[in-house]
């Protein structure tokens, strides 16, 4: 099985969206290939370093989901707002919940 790590910088978030979309089709087109979505922390510690801690998507959306609206950093142990980190990722940071799972890909 190969593993594609795909982890985009503070200042080009926005085309985290467009990389996903095709990160996704090429896992459909690839059976077995396991894609894995990281997301740069933004806490005091971590914003502008070039090696920020990652979160796993799947488990920031998790966590969106269970209504939990920070994440702690492994690193600094600061608590980051969920909403911040996906911002300008999948959606505006002040849309509700239920649009969510419209926008999954
Ligand atoms: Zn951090």
């Amino acid at each position: 099985m190969s593993n594609i790590d795909v982890a985009v910088g503070l200042e080009r978030r926005e085309y985290f969206s467009i990389i996903r979309k095709v990160l996704l089709d090429i896992n459909g087109s690839f059976q077995g290939l396991n894609v894995t979505e990281k997301i740069p922390c933004v806490c005091s510690e971590c914003k502008g370093r070039e090696t920020p801690y990652f979160f796993d998507y799947e488990y920031l959306r998790k966590r969106m989901h269970k209504e939990k609206l920070t994440v702690d950093c492994e690193r600094s142990v600061e608590e980051v707002a969920i909403n911040e980190l996906l911002s300008g990722i999948e959606t505006p940071a002040m849309e509700p919940f239920e649009s969510w799972d419209v926008l999954t890909l």
